[in-house]
C-alpha cells in the first residue's frame, strides 16, 4: 500500500517550525504545496504546462499584495522589513 507522505514546507519550518497543529493542514500533492507557496510565502512557482511569463502573470494577478514590498511576504521582503524595523 502506498502512503502519501504530507509534503512540509521548508519555509514554514524555517519560520516557526512544525507545531502538531500544522501536520494536519499540510499540503499531500506538489500542486497542493505549489499553491500554499504561492498563498503563503508569495513565491511563484512555474507549473508544467505553463511559460515562466505565464506563471509570473497568473501570480501576480492572483496575489497583487505581492507587488508591494510593505504586505509581500516572500522571503527577500520580510527580512528586508525586519532589518528596516531594527
Ligand atoms: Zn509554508
Ligand atoms: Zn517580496
Amino acid at each position: 500500500m502506498a502512503t502519501t507522505a504530507r509534503k512540509a514546507c521548508k519555509f514554514c519550518i524555517m519560520e516557526h517550525g512544525l507545531k502538531g497543529s500544522d501536520l494536519a493542514s499540510l499540503p499531500e500533492t506538489d500542486d497542493e504545496l505549489y499553491e500554499h507557496l504561492e498563498r503563503v510565502h508569495h513565491i511563484p512557482v512555474q507549473r508544467e504546462d505553463e511559460t515562466e511569463q505565464q506563471a509570473m502573470e497568473r501570480f501576480w494577478t492572483a496575489y497583487p499584495e505581492a507587488h508591494n514590498p510593505a504586505t509581500c511576504k516572500c522571503q527577500v521582503c520580510t527580512l528586508n522589513r525586519l532589518t528596516q524595523s531594527l
